[in-house]
Parts: C-alpha cells; sequence; structure tokens
C-alpha cells in the first residue's frame, strides 16, 4: 500500500554527476512505463500526467480525493451564482 500522505514524487527531473534530482513534490498518482523494467514509481500529477501522455505509462493507482474536497466543490457550485451576481453588481457600481 502506498501512504500517500508522506509519498513524494519520484520522478528524475536531472541529473547533478551520479546523483539523481527527483521532483518531490507531493505524489499523488503511481505509475508503470510500458516495456520497462523498472518501476512502478509515485508521481505528482504535473509529472504522472506527463509520463502518461507522452512517455508510454500506466497510471496504477490514485490518491483518492478527500471527502471534503467533493462537498467544497458541491457548495461552490450552489454559490456560483450568488457570486457572480454579486461580482456584476460590484463591476456596475465602480
Ligand atoms: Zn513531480
Amino acid at each position: 500500500m502506498i501512504d500517500w500522505t508522506t509519498a513524494t514524487c519520484e520522478e528524475v527531473l536531472t541529473m547533478v554527476g551520479s546523483i539523481y534530482l527527483r521532483c518531490g513534490e507531493p505524489a499523488v498518482m503511481q505509475v508503470k512505463h510500458r516495456g520497462r523494467d523498472e518501476g512502478p514509481y509515485v508521481m505528482c500529477r504535473e509529472c504522472g500526467e506527463h509520463n502518461a501522455r507522452n512517455r508510454n505509462a500506466v497510471v496504477l493507482a490514485r490518491k483518492a480525493l478527500p471527502k471534503v474536497d467533493v462537498i467544497s466543490y458541491e457548495i461552490a457550485e450552489h454559490l456560483m451564482p450568488e457570486v457572480y451576481a454579486l461580482l456584476s453588481r460590484l463591476e456596475k457600481q465602480s
């Protein structure tokens, strides 16, 4: 099992001499490159999606969104018309 609370992106950004410099951002997905005898690796969203799109990697697992994110999106959706109304009112006043 991946501990998503501590996992950091393993994507190698560059090499300095013989040292790999890794991305280190919080990891949100696990990817495996097709046909490569290495990995799988955990990566941040940016690196993981880049590898899935451009480097022939498949996403094996994703960090689950915390429930609160889903709820706040729902609240935001409900609030949106009111926010727009408020913004347009402010715009007219200025
Ligand atoms: Zn990364």
